[in-house]
C-alpha cells in the first residue's frame, strides 16, 4: 500500500503532449496538424511511402509523403484498426470486408489484453470526503479560486492518490490484482455523482488471462472498429476478480477504518456467495483503460507478432507503430507510464542512439528488498 506517482508538474496535470510535444513546437522540422483523421498508410512495393487523412474541416482527403519513415502511434485500438484499413492484417478479416490484402499478418488487432476492474464503496459517516469537501457552489468556487490564483487546495488532489498491488494467492510470484484508493464513492467512471460522503476501492486484475481482439466493422475508416473484449474468459481471471473483492471488504473491515467506514454500497450485502460476487463483477466491471496487446513485439518465429524489436512491423519498410499495443503482455501496473517508456526507447532507436546499460533495478517482495 502506499502513494502512486502521478505525471503532475507545477500542481498540473502533465500530459504526455505537455511535456514532449509543447517545448518542441517550434522546430521548424515540426509540423503538428489536428483535426485529421488518418484513414490510411499508403503502402507502394512493400514500403510505407506515407498517409492519407481526411480533414475535418474541408471533409478533404489528403496525403502525406514520408521521406523516410511513417510512425504509427493511434493507441491499441486504433493502430491496428488503421493498419486492417489499410490492408494489414489477418486475410479472413480483410476479405470480410473487401479489403485488399497488401500484407498478411493474422496477428493485427488480435492479443487484446485490458485491466477490468470494479468498485466497491462504503459510505463515511463523517464529512471528510469528497461530497461534502466540495458540496455546494461556495465551496467549488473556493477550491477552484483557490487552486487557480494560489495553486493549492483540493483542485491540486485528485481524488486517487494511493493504492497497492495484491497477490490474490499466496503462491504468486508477483502481485496479480491493483488497487486504487478514491476519497468518494464512484459510480460509472464518476459520471454519476451519489450524495453521500464515502470512499471507493478499485479493485482490478493486473495479469488476464483472457484475450480479445480489435477487428473491422467496415471497411469505412469513419465506421468505430470492432472491439471483442473477451474479459473474464478464463477461470483464474474470474477466481481472481473474485478474490479482489474479498480481500477488500476483508480491508474495509479493519478496526482502523471503523471511525470513518458505515454501510457497503456497493456491491452490498445481498452479494455473499461465490455465484453473487462472479453475477455482480459481471454486471458491473468496467475497463480502467490500459488496453495493449494488438499490435504485439515478438520473435519472427512468432506468426502472431506484428512487430520486430524495433518495432518494425514485419514484411513492411519504412513502417513502425510505437505506442501500448506493441506490449506483448499487459504490464502490472498503469500503462501510460510504461507506453511513454517505449516512445522514449523507439525515439532513441529512430535517431540511432546505443541502447542503455542494462540497471538492476530492485524489486521489493513481501516487504524484503530483493536484489
Ligand atoms: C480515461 C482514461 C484514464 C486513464 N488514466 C490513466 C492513469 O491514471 N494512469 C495511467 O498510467 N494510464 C491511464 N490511462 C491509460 C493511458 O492513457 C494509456 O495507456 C496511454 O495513453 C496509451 O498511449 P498510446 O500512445 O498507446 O495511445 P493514446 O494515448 O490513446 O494515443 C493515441 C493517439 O492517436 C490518436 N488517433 C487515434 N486514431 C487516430 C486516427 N485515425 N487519426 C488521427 N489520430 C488518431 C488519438 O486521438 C490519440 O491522441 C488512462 C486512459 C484513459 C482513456
Amino acid at each position: 500500500w502506499g502513494p502512486y506517482q502521478l505525471t503532475i508538474r507545477d500542481g498540473q496535470r502533465w500530459s504526455a503532449a505537455r511535456a514532449y510535444l509543447h517545448p518542441a513546437m517550434s522546430r521548424p522540422n515540426l509540423t503538428c496538424l489536428t483535426g485529421a483523421r488518418t484513414t490510411r498508410i499508403i503502402v507502394e512495393n512493400g514500403r510505407a511511402t506515407g498517409v492519407e487523412y481526411v480533414d475535418d474541416k474541408t471533409k478533404t482527403k489528403q496525403v502525406v509523403n514520408a521521406d523516410k519513415e511513417v510512425l504509427l502511434s493511434a493507441g491499441a485500438v486504433q493502430s491496428p484498426h488503421i493498419l486492417q484499413l489499410s490492408g494489414i492484417g489477418d486475410p479472413e478479416e480483410l476479405a470480410k470486408f473487401g479489403i485488399p490484402v497488401v500484407k498478411a499478418l493474422k496477428g493485427v488487432g488480435a492479443n487484446l489484453q485490458d485491466h477490468l476492474d470494479v468498485t466497491m464503496s462504503w459510505e463515511c459517516p463523517q464529512p471528510i470526503t469528497a461530497f461534502s469537501l466540495r458540496k455546494g457552489i461556495v465551496k467549488t468556487l473556493m477550491i477552484g479560486m483557490n487552486y487557480a490564483f494560489f495553486g493549492k487546495g483540493m483542485g491540486r488532489q485528485q481524488f486517487l492518490e494511493s493504492g497497492a498491488f495484491l497477490k490474490s494467492r499466496p503462491d504468486l510470484d508477483r502481485p496479480d490484482l491493483q488497487v486504487h484508493c478514491v476519497l468518494a464513492v464512484m459510480q460509472d467512471h464518476g459520471k454519476v455523482s451519489v450524495a453521500k460522503d464515502g470512499f471507493t476501492f478499485h479493485v482490478c486484475q493486473l495479469r488476464p488471462e483472457s484475450r480479445g481482439r480489435v477487428g473491422l466493422n467496415s471497411a469505412d475508416p469513419f465506421a468505430d472498429p470492432a472491439i471483442f473484449a473477451n474479459y473474464l474468459a478464463t477461470d483464474e481471471d474470474r477466481r481472481a476478480m473474485r478474490e479482489g473483492v474479498r480481500m477488500m471488504r476483508h480491508v474495509a473491515s479493519q478496526a482502523a477504518l471503523d471511525a470513518y467506514r458505515s454501510e457497503e454500497l456497493f456491491p452490498g450485502k445481498d452479494v455473499e456467495t461465490d455465484e453473487q460476487i462472479d453475477a455482480w463483477i459481471r454486471k458491473h466491471a468496467e475497463t480502467i483503460y490500459h488496453p495493449v496487446g494488438t499490435c504485439k513485439m515478438g520473435a519472427a518465429s512468432d506468426e502472431m507478432a506484428v512487430v520486430d524489436g524495433e518495432l518494425k512491423v514485419r514484411g513492411i519498410e519504412g513502417l513502425r507503430v510505437i505506442d501500448a499495443s506493441v506490449m506483448p503482455t499487459l504490464v502490472g501496473g498503469n500503462t501510460n507510464a510504461p507506453t511513454i517508456m517505449i516512445a522514449e526507447k523507439a525515439a532513441d532507436m529512430l535517431r540511432g542512439r546505443a541502447a542503455l546499460p542494462a540497471e538492476d533495478v530492485a524489486v521489493f517482495e513481501d516487504g524484503q528488498k530483493a536484489a
